[in-house]
Parts: structure tokens; C-alpha cells; sequence
């Protein structure tokens, strides 16, 4: 996608440790005419789907879900990462390792919200290791659901996540994604001038 190519060549910045800040218009401000493109892309890129409901995690991933699913007409559902007393004593879980941060944690959601036989689209911001999706993955699976495919902004392409799900039969569709970054030089895997 050029027009999300362009913004993150022109705001993003590469930070240690393999990181892209993209606080100006996806994980801080956002840019709501670039998600709406964002959003019709998605629905592009998945039009042939029945798709019952989208899932995603907190809290990254709720903003563009949530104007990804205008174009589905469809609920969202957003995974929680901590234990709270709000939430319903019955859920499904799944387990997300985060190597930025070095440990283990649970994502949840509410059996209400995921019904047996369910077509869900996962939506996320980043894929790098893959371990978010694969926790959604596994929250989709404990449901009985199908999972449909992942929709995900940006694919940092040189970690492993994009390789381990594709392998897995996921359809992973990024919307741009990233050969390498280093000396703060942004390369896409296939962008043309
Ligand atoms: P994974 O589970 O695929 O390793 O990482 C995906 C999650 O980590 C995303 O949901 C995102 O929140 C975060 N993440 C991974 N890499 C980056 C990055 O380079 N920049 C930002 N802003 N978030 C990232």
C-alpha cells in the first residue's frame, strides 16, 4: 500500500533493538484518513470472506480494527492482556510470548464474545516474531472458530513471524512490509520508486 509506504518513510523513525516508532499516525496519534485507507484495504484484500467478527489485542490494535470493521460490517472483539475483575470468570485464553519484553503473558476473551463456527479476521498493527497473532490463534482455536486470516499493518519481513504463520497456512496479508531497516534506511520488500 504506497500511500501507508509513504507515511512510514516520512515519519517513522528505526529505534535499537530492531524497533519502528510509528507514534505519529499509528500507535500514538493516529491518522484516521491513512486507517480508513487501511480499512478498505483490508476489506479488499478479504472480500471473497464471509466474516463473521474481527479479533484483535489491546491496546494497539483496537483503533485500526475498529475502522477496519466499518468496511465488514461486523463486531470487534479485542483480546485483554490483564486480569481484571470486569471480566467474565469464563474465557478463552491464549499465550503471547514478547521478546521486546522477555516474558510470558495471557491474552482473554470472554466466551460470549466468540461463538463455535465463528469466520474471524485477526487484525493487527505490527507482525514481527509472531507471537501476538499466534496467541489470537490460539483463542480462535479453543473457540471452535475459523480463522480466517490475519490483516496486518506492517510486516517487519526480516523476523521470523511472517515465515512460521504462512507455513502454518495462515493468509497473512501486510499492508506494507519491511525487507530491512537498518541505518534507519527503510527498504520495502517490494517497493518501486
Ligand atoms: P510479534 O508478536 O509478532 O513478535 O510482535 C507483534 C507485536 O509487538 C505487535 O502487536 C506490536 O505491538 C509489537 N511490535 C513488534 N515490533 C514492533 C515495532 O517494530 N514497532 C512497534 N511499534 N511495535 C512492535
Amino acid at each position: 500500500m504506497e500511500l501507508l509506504k509513504r507515511k512510514i518513510i516520512e515519519k517513522g523513525t528505526v529505534k535499537e533493538g530492531n524497533i519502528l516508532k510509528v507514534d505519529n499516525f499509528l500507535n500514538h496519534q493516529l491518522d484516521i484518513d491513512l486507517l480508513n485507507e487501511v480499512g478498505k484495504e483490508f476489506k479488499r484484500r478479504f472480500a471473497e470472506e464471509n466474516i463473521t467478527k474481527i479479533l484483535t489485542a489491546e491496546v494497539s490494535g483496537i483503533a485500526i480494527a475498529a475502522i477496519t470493521a466499518q468496511y465488514f460490517h461486523v463486531p470487534v472483539v479485542f483480546a485483554k492482556k490483564t486480569e481484571s475483575k470486569n471480566l467474565d470468570e469464563e474465557t478463552f485464553e491464549g499465550n503471547v510470548y514478547s521478546y521486546t519484553k522477555e516474558k510470558q503473558y495471557k491474552i482473554r476473551v470472554s466466551k460470549k464474545y466468540i461463538a463455535k463456527g465463528e469466520n474471524i479476521l485477526i487484525i493487527d498493527d505490527f507482525l514481527a516474531n509472531g507471537q501476538a497473532i499466534l496467541g489470537l490463534k490460539e483463542i480462535v482455536d479453543a473457540a471452535e472458530a475459523n480463522l480466517v486470516g490475519a490483516g496486518v499493518v506492517i510486516e517487519k519481513g526480516f523476523q521470523e513471524g511472517g515465515k512460521i504463520l504462512r507455513a502454518d497456512h495462515i493468509n497473512i496479508q501486510s499492508l506494507a512490509i519491511i525487507e530491512t531497516m537498518e541505518d534507519n534506511k527503510i527498504v520495502f520488500r517490494d517497493y518501486r520508486d
